[in-house]
């Protein structure tokens, strides 16, 4: 898809968990579009080398980090913020999917791994580098959340436990900097073919494929548009806000 709108992203430095592949990699690929630095935070070593490759190394750093974990996102964040200067943008965008099974069937371990990736992680996040956006009193913050989190998707109970919980971690931590000049938002797509297709059933893709009214799945691209205007300075008067990008199926 061409992008035919740009932001200004110049001077400004993001941080994007999940960075190296699928929709964290989109939004860094347009934020450097319009500008911008970034550091791709990502467990994953050899595709955090890629996707640094297709960027171009004067734009992007990398951080391997496991976002679970407090000692390494401290350690990235501050390593984040020596190497940049300032941390402007945090896109928190990894994720995993879990298991699809029914919740009297879910293995408790898959459940806490779900919650320690997808909320932990997040939470870990934005503990870490809201200081350093406090300091400059700059920041914009985007978690990518889920359309599961809305409407809560049968056999997927983790994910969509987590991912609501992000809508309500964004909604508490936008008060808390409200007088700030940071805004934190979230995002909740529907389903968006990428590697994450690989940890679900082919009956789960149909399921939430069958929900979408458009009758299709939505582009990386198109995640990437929405969070970068979220990300922006024009985006200003929103915060502790959801954002709606699901081809029609949450009206809400
Ligand atoms: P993806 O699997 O393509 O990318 C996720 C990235 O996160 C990978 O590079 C992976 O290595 C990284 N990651 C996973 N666990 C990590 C950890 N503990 N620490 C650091 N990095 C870790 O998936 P995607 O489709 O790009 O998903 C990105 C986000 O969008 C996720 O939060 C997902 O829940 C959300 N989302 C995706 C869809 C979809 O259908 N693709 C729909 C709604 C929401």
């Amino acid at each position: 898809m061409a992008v035919h709108n740009h932001y200004n992203f110049s001077g400004r430095h993001a941080a994007i968990t999940g960075g190296a592949a699928g929709i964290g990699l989109a939004i860094a690929t347009r934020l450097v579009e319009g500008g911008a630095t970034v550091s791709l935070w990502d467990r994953d070593k050899q595709a955090l080398e890629t996707a640094q490759a297709a960027l171009g190394a004067q734009h992007a750093r990398v951080e391997q980090v496991d976002v679970s974990d407090e000692a390494s996102v401290q350690s990235a964040a501050d390593a984040t913020a020596k190497a940049a200067g300032a941390i402007d943008i945090l896109v928190n965008s990894a994720g995993i999917t879990g298991p699809n099974t029914s919740v009297w069937e879910y293995p408790v371990a898959e459940w806490d791994r779900v919650m320690r990736v997808n909320l932990r992680g997040p939470f870990l996040c934005c503990r870490a580098i809201a200081p350093y956006m406090r300091s400059k009193n700059y920041g914009r913050i985007v978690n990518i959340a889920s359309v599961a989190g809305k409407e809560g998707n049968p056999n997927a109970s983790a994910y969509s436990a987590s991912k609501a919980a992000v809508i309500a971690l964004t909604k508490s931590l936008g008060k808390e900097l409200a007088k700030t000049g940071i805004t934190v938002n979230c995002v909740t797509p529907a389903a968006v073919r990428t590697a994450i297709f690989d940890q679900m059933t082919q009956e789960h893709i149909d399921y939430m494929l069958s929900k979408i009214p458009m009758n299709r799945f939505g582009k990386t691209e198109e995640i990437a548009a929405l969070v970068a205007w979220l990300c922006s300075e024009d985006c200003s008067f929103s915060t502790g806000a959801t954002f709606d990008i699901s081809g029609g199926r949450a009206t809400y």
